[in-house]
């Protein structure tokens, strides 16, 4: 069997970190000491020089306490603002946890919209990529004082697992308050296994986490199940790891138990693939030679090399890449709508702001947000 792989191999990692872990249940109350631990781990991570990115729920169970509203099922009104006052303490909290060890945070408040829809999606990349190239650790939770339920992830699983994927990160750790994922149900059945290593997630996996989520369900296995197949398929592992012990991190790199779920692909591969195959394309960009060989030499394009715009797009649509005679290069997803790169192509990138009168990226499509055809040579 497969064995689980070694914490020290991933470079861009993403915990996601449950309520009642870091806020007592009992007492609605930080579990100070608990994340003071946390944050040694995630520094040491950050002083190897892997990429760290914060997923934490407790906003809600944080803010019921500030405000003094009652144990219980709380109204949607009552829950958003309790998120509200919540999410101003939790915050704070991170940022001092991670500050007192050097660490700079820079909180992400994000909508199901900002990782669904394609502009705002890569408005959301790029400034996760500017906080990662900065050093910051990005501390994320969902905007929960705005969003409603029909338009909600509602549960930190999926929308870390959503944010991984934005991210390109090799690896999702979920802390939970169960070590992995069992055949059984642990708390019925002595006889339960963890299963230490899931390579696909086969219907009798899925079987294991029980039933389809629900509201009690929320945050339950089945939504750890729903991450680990939006993390495998954007190519990053994940690991379903006991969170309740101090130091968890340093527990699953000593090897401790733990459900791993493994990809067959990378984060790049899988992010060319999905451009490469599955999107529809709105338009076309006609490239130089010049900039065919930049590309093929892994080149972002830039406005300079592109002579011609075809069809009507928004920024974050795909559209193909051709060279001047129409041949297709490549596809990727493009930084403009098509009204501005009409008036930007063949211009330098430096005059940018000066024709559209707002400043605007460098690249009309980056290289990581693009899928070039195989050429046959070399
Ligand atoms: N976003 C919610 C909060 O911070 C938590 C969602 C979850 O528990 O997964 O309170």
């Amino acid at each position: 069997m497969t064995s689980q792989p070694n914490l020290a191999r991933f470079n861009r990692i993403v915990v996601k970190v449950g309520s009642s872990l870091l806020v007592d249940p009992a007492k609605g109350a930080l579990r100070q000491d608990w994340l003071d631990a946390l944050a040694d781990d995630l520094a040491a991570l950050h002083r190897r020089g892997a990429d760290v990115l914060v997923v934490s729920s407790g906003a809600i169970a944080l803010g019921r306490t500030i405000a003094g509203l009652p144990k219980g099922a709380l109204k949607l009104e009552d829950s958003q603002a309790a998120a509200a006052i919540g999410q101003i303490a939790l915050a704070r909290a991170w940022a001092q946890a991670l500050a007192a060890r050097g660490v700079t945070a820079g909180q992400i408040l994000v909508t199901l919209q900002d990782t669904e829809e394609r502009r705002r999606y890569l408005n959301a990349r790029a400034t996760i990529a500017r906080l990662l190239a900065m050093r910051a650790v990005p501390v994320i939770n969902e905007n929960d004082t705005v969003a409603t339920s029909e338009i909600r992830y509602g549960d930190n699983d999926r929308l870390a697992a959503r944010v991984a994927a934005m991210a390109s990160a090799d690896l999702l750790i979920l802390l939970s308050d169960i070590d992995g994922l069992y055949d059984a149900p642990p708390n019925l059945d002595p006889k339960a296994r963890l299963i230490p290593v899931v390579e696909r997630i086969t219907p009798e996996i899925e079987a294991m986490a029980g039933g389809a989520a629900s509201e009690l369900s929320r945050g339950g296995m089945r939504t750890k199940i729903e991450a680990a197949h939006i993390a495998v398929n954007a190519g990053v592992h994940m690991t379903i790891a006991d969170g309740r012990v101090k130091n968890p991190i340093q527990r699953i790199a000593g090897g401790g138990r733990a459900t791993w779920f493994l990809t067959p692909s990378n984060p790049v591969a899988a992010r060319k693939i999905w451009i490469a195959g599955s999107l529809e394309l709105k338009g076309a960009v006609y490239c130089d030679a010049g900039a065919v060989k930049a590309l093929r030499g892994g080149k972002s394009l830039l406005p300079a090399g592109v002579v011609k715009i075809e069809g009507s797009f928004s920024r974050g649509d795909c559209v193909a890449i051709r060279d001047a005679d129409g041949f297709e290069v490549g596809r990727g997803l493009i930084a403009y709508d098509s009204l501005h790169a009409e008036q930007i192509k063949g211009r330098n990138s430096r005059d940018i702001a000066d024709i559209l009168g707002m400043p605007g990226r460098a690249e009309m499509i980056h290289r990581d947000d693009m899928a070039l055809r195989e050429t046959g040579a070399d």
